[in-house]
């Protein structure tokens, strides 16, 4: 299959005017969302009443639209599952995993990471108690931190700030190596570039669905366990819909089969519908080409803005195999100088301290844009653009 963009893009509802360089953290809508939300609305909901869990086939959603999932970052059919937030899944990987590693009692992150693991760590690390430790490392210094003491490596593939990527492959073979067990965070992977789970070996993984993926505003994250340990990984969230028989209402907790044991309650079956929408953009796409063109969109970007901008650093790493799908650049006026791009018509987004970040998304993203978007950045640092007072007001969210 070779990937025809043109054709992606056309799968879009972007506003007129934009060029939207931050798919990265919230994807656009894909046209085809607002009718299947519509429909599980009025014909689903509307019409079958609670006879939908059967008849609509919501009950089987979470793992059905895992395994569109699964296609795209590697995993083997049947062992990805869709529910909850980021957050949570990030929690309850790790606390299968240090379960599966009974006697050690560090969980090894890297201070790139972003905070939401790394606050669900020590809020694990702290109900557990008993020595459990998270310990984090600078991102170039993982590889050499896992020893015999680590129990679990929580790393999140892509930097989301600067856009470093892990060698998943290196990691993951050394921390078995070493006796331990690996969870990887897939936010800034899953739809961005050619990911490989099972030829890496990862143990568990988790990520989000609306940045690349385009679910829509909390949109609903994923979680992967190997099929080595999908049997053997006891859930700590076990709620009812993960057990082996729900409608039994058995006092006690058995785990269900395999990935089906990591779902919780009852599924967000609105949001499921627009994410099953909004992956139907991916049955026309190779991920090999999309990591190429993905790539080459940044590369273009970088060049153009290197050319024209030499107060901006960039901070993204220049080897594409040490790279995720962005670009960023630092400048301490950088708040400032993304609003006043915003205001122009592109936008990216704002990492504290002073980080641009833009988000290179090729299902609708062209070299026309690219090479616009680096124009009026140029403008923008050129005369000072962003100067002006209301472009230093903070917003809540950046
Ligand atoms: C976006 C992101 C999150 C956000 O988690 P939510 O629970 O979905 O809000 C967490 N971790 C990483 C690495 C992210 O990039």
């Amino acid at each position: 299959m070779t990937t025809d963009f043109d054709a992606t893009k056309a799968m879009f509802d972007l506003p007129e005017g934009v060029i939207y360089l931050d798919g990265n953290s919230l994807g656009p809508l894909p046209r085809g969302v607002a009718d299947r939300v519509g429909r599980a609305i009025t014909a689903e909901w509307g019409q079958m009443l609670i006879t939908g869990w059967n008849k609509a086939g919501w009950m089987d959603m979470p793992a059905r639209v895992g395994d569109r999932i699964a296609r795209l970052i590697g995993a083997e059919p049947g062992h990805v599952v869709m529910g909850d937030t980021l957050s949570i899944k990030v929690y309850q990987a790790l606390a299968s995993a240090l379960e599966m590693n009974p006697g050690r009692k560090v969980i090894l992150s890297d201070t790139g990471n972003f905070p939401s693991d790394l606050y669900m760590a020590d809020g694990l690390v702290r109900t557990l108690g008993q020595g459990y430790a998270l310990r984090t490392v600078a991102p170039e210094d993982v590889l050499d931190a896992i020893d015999d003491t680590v129990a679990v490596t929580l790393i999140t593939e892509v930097d989301y700030r600067t856009g470093r990527r892990h060698d998943m492959k290196a990691i993951t073979a050394r921390a078995h190596a070493m006796g331990a067990l690996t969870v990887w965070d897939l936010a800034h992977s899953a739809g961005a570039l050619d990911c490989d789970l099972s030829g890496a070996q990862a143990d568990f993984a988790v990520g989000c669905t609306y940045k690349y993926l385009n679910s829509g505003p909390g949109g609903p994250a994923f979680i992967y366990v190997a099929p080595r340990h999908a049997d053997r990984a006891r859930p700590a969230l076990s709620g009812w819909l993960g057990h082996a028989a729900p409608f039994a209402f058995d006092l006690d907790y058995r785990p269900g089969a395999g990935i089906e044991r990591m779902r919780v309650g009852t599924p967000p079956i609105l949001q499921l519908a627009a994410l099953d929408a909004a992956l139907d953009v991916w049955d026309h796409v190779a991920m090999a080409d999309l990591r190429a063109r993905s790539l080459a969109l940044s590369d273009a970007f970088i060049a153009a803005v290197e050319r024209a901008c030499p107060d901006l650093t960039l901070t993204t790493p220049r080897d594409p195999a040490m790279r995720g799908s962005q670009a960023s650049f630092r400048h301490p006026q950088g708040y400032a100088i993304m609003q006043s791009l915003i205001a122009r018509g592109v936008i990216g987004d704002f990492r504290a301290p002073d980080i641009l970040r833009f988000g290179f998304t090729p299902l609708f993203i062209g070299f026309d844009e690219v090479e616009r978007a680096a124009t009026i950045l140029a403008e923008v640092m050129a005369n000072r653009l962003w100067d002006r007072p209301e472009y230093h007001a903070r917003a809540k969210v950046t």
